[in-house]
């Protein structure tokens, strides 16, 4: 990869949402390509570095991931401090997780004092059995929030990349 003109960009994107929704699995298949049928709450990894081309630019996301305190509603402001993108995950197959995005939307409005690109992500779309929210619930409530909408399946790899991407597109777009 060339190192020109001294443009460099690095973008901190948080990944949020209900726990057990898929947020460790989507961000180890979207940086490492690996999958974790039971995976434990990470410790000690505290974010992923990916690095994207856009416009013949190398752009940098540092994508954070929670280590479990999404059970204790204990997510820090540090974690989302300076963040610029954001992916709101819930959970297909359980509702619940659809009915409390509009309280990880408050959260992360409560603690960002920037503009912040933010897709809603439908994770787990391969439990096409046991779904519980539809598309359509999941579009209106991305399109009544301004969000990006995206089904995704960490499990088969479904548009887990386009999910990222978008955001991190969009940042870029933001600001260049
Ligand atoms: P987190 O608590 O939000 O970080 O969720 P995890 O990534 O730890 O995933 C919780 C559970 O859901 C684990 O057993 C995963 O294997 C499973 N899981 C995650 N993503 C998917 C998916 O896309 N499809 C299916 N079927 N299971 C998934
Ligand atoms: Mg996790």
């Amino acid at each position: 990869m060339e190192e020109e003109e001294g443009e460099e960009y690095l973008f901190k994107v948080v990944i949020i949402g209900d726990s057990a929704v898929g947020k460790s699995n989507l961000l180890s298949r979207y940086a490492r390509n690996e999958f974790n049928p039971n995976s434990k709450a990470t410790i000690g990894v505290e974010f992923q570095t990916q690095s994207m081309e856009i416009n013949g630019k190398e752009v940098k996301a540092q994508i954070w991931d929670t280590a479990g305190q999404e059970r204790f509603r204990a997510v820090t402001s540090a974690y989302y401090r300076g963040a610029v993108g954001a992916l709101i995950v819930y959970d297909i197959s359980r509702r619940t997780t659809f009915d409390n995005v509009t309280r990880w939307l408050e959260e992360l409005k409560t603690h960002s004092d920037t503009t912040v690109s933010r897709i809603l992500v439908g994770n787990k779309c391969d439990l096409v059995d046991i779904r519980d929210v539809s598309v359509e619930e999941g579009k209106a409530l991305a399109e009544a929030e301004g969000l990006f909408f995206m089904e995704t399946s960490a499990l088969d790899s479904t548009n887990v990349k386009a999910a990222f991407e978008i955001v991190i597109r969009e940042i870029y777009n933001n600001v260049s």
